[in-house]
């Protein structure tokens, strides 16, 4: 490497400042003088823009709320849906860890107390399924609690992308952020460096001791005598790797964090590390917004999706990572294109709904403008069916006979295809501001005669990607024989996934990243 100044040796070195700062946290906890590298001016990766959701099976905050859950229930669901992708070594250190970790972050008032909020697990009827789940959320947090630390914290995603004010009270992942921030600094024992991208790792007979960077433009080597934590996210805002690793996808749908541009994964890999599934992502159905990346789209309220043959092919309210898994596979698999794919549904989503419970909607005044969405091209509106095939490109005749079948079903309550409605994460957000839209007993299933017509486009959009450096149950990153890299772990969207293919709740990515975080500073601990 280049001639470059020195650093250090700090203990930890942990690269990336997401749900990695839980780990740094609870490393200068137990002492260890402990060092965070961003690469980007703002703390907080994805994490910040996340809901924060946390999911981990028979955590103390769920239990405090009274929900009846077990950790052998947990397993049990993970056992029954995570198929051979998942090392059940990993499984078991998150079931046994996760729990520790919440009940350690709220012995510290920074981080207060978890909420639990009934979001139901993302595969029903599956033993030890939840039809109330599993997922706890950080208490907000005023931002002037932050003081002089709050200009750090990255902003929340409708703030950065459509130039929203981002507020007094910080929520979701903001909060959790801030909160790991605060209890960092105050354990006497952390320092943070912004603007400082790692470049590649020191290595000293076969052991990582440090990183070499560029901090404002300097070379650095920064040593660590325990080890380094890459926790640095996915690769999902790098074309070159997305068109290696997930040809069919590239990096323009994401909706992770200008700074996950795949380094760490590079790094590893560049000292022998093994990696896993790294054509998978966090997957989610993007709605296309006007001028910009698209929106994380967690709720179709009503009308159908149909692909290029004008063909319904899927529960529009599958949880969205099991959705945008389906729209991959039937894109790929078959003659007619799914993606992107046509959101099709009538005036009354409109007059009942605006544009659906989007994230980002309720914080943006205006945000859906029918004129603007028109004139940009991602909306079409027509007065009659035929019309609107026309207009998107589908035959007429499928695309009228698809949505008499589905007002069909709309009115008995029962979709005799791809049964809307029937479990529980269907049902949990069913109406709009004026009640349900449904002429049957499904809340989910609204008949679509209302004119005008309306199609929007969907697109295969992710949270994130999810393979990467494999490691064992201690996160440590390991060698394609097993063997650990001394000094180097992983954890978050660095790391080869705990949940194989699968996202087992709201809070998956999130839940794991922070346990195997916390995993790491353990071991790194030496506890
Ligand atoms: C809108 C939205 C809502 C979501 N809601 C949830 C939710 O409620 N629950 C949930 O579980 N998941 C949610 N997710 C997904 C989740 O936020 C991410 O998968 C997760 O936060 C990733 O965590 P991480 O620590 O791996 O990476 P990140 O939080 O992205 O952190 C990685 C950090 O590393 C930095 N970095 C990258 N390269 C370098 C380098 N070379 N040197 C130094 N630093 C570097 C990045 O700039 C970044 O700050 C959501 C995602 C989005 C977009």
């Amino acid at each position: 490497m280049s001639d470059a100044s020195t650093e250090g040796p700090y203990d930890v070195i942990v690269v990336g400042s997401g749900a990695g700062l839980v780990g740094a946290y609870v490393a200068a906890a137990r002492g260890l003088r402990t060092l965070v590298i961003e690469k980007t001016g703002y703390l907080g990766g994805t994490t910040a823009y996340s809901g924060a959701g946390i999911w981990i099976p028979a955590n103390p905050a769920i239990i405090r709320a009274g929900v009846d859950d077990t950790t052998e229930a947990g397993r049990a669901y993970l056992d029954a849906i995570v198929g051979d992708d998942s090392p059940a070594a990993l499984r078991e250190a998150f079931l046994q860890e996760g729990p520790r970790m919440i009940d350690e972050l709220e012995q510290n008032p920074r981080f207060q107390r978890f909420i639990w909020r009934g979001v139901p697990d993302y595969f029903a009827g599956v033993q030890g399924s939840s039809a109330i789940g599993r997922t706890i959320f950080p208490p907000d947090l005023e931002r002037s609690e932050l003081g002089d630390l709050e200009p750090l914290v990255r902003r929340p995603i409708w703030t950065e992308r459509w130039g929203v004010d981002k507020g007094t009270t910080m929520i979701g992942g903001q909060a959790l952020i801030a909160r790991a921030l605060l209890a960092f600094m105050e354990t006497g024992n952390g320092t943070v460096h912004i603007n400082t991208g790692l470049e590649g790792l020191l290595v000293e007979d076969g052991a990582v001791v440090g990183v070499e960077v560029t901090s404002n433009g300097e070379r650095v080597k920064i040593f660590a005598d325990k080890g380094v934590l890459l926790a640095a996210g996915g690769f999902e805002r790098n074309g070159e790797l997305r068109r290696k690793y997930q040809p069919d996808l590239g990096d323009e749908w994401t909706s992770g964090c200008p700074g996950n541009t795949g380094d760490a994964l590079r790094a590893g890999m560049d000292v022998g590390a093994d990696t896993a599934l790294l054509d998978e992502s966090w997957f989610a159905p993007g709605l296309v917004v006007p001028h910009n990346r698209p929106v994380f789209y967690t709720t179709v309220w009503s009308g159908i999706w149909v692909n290029d043959a004008g063909e319904r092919f899927i529960n529009e309210r599958l949880p969205y990572d099991r959705a945008g898994h389906e729209m991959r596979r039937h894109h790929l698999t078959s003659d007619v294109a799914h993606i992107p794919t046509h959101w099709v549904f009538d005036q009354r989503q409109i007059d009942n709904d605006g544009f659906g419970t989007l994230p980002v909607e309720p914080q943006v005044p205006g945000w859906f403008d029918v004129d603007e969405w028109l004139e940009a091209g991602v909306l079409e509106r027509a007065d009659t069916l035929e019309e609107l095939a026309e207009k998107i490109g589908v035959p007429a005749g499928n695309l009228t006979k698809t949505v008499e079948e589905f007002n069909g079903f709309a009115r008995t309550g029962v979709d005799e295809h791809f049964h809307r409605g029937e479990a529980p994460w269907d049902l949990m957000i069913t109406k709009g501001p004026q009640g349900p839209h449904t002429d049957g007993s499904n809340p989910c299933l609204g008949v679509i005669d209302r004119a005008p017509f309306y199609a929007a486009k969907v697109v295969l959009s992710d949270l994130g990607t999810k393979g990467g450096l494999k490691t064992d149950q201690h996160a440590r990153v390991v060698r394609p024989d097993g063997s650990v890299i001394k000094g180097l772990y992983a954890s978050g969207n660095t790391m080869a996934p705990m949940t194989g293919r699968i996202y087992p709740g709201a809070g998956g990515p999130v839940g794991s990243s922070m346990t195997f975080s916390y995993i790491a500073a353990l071991d790194l601990a030496g506890a």
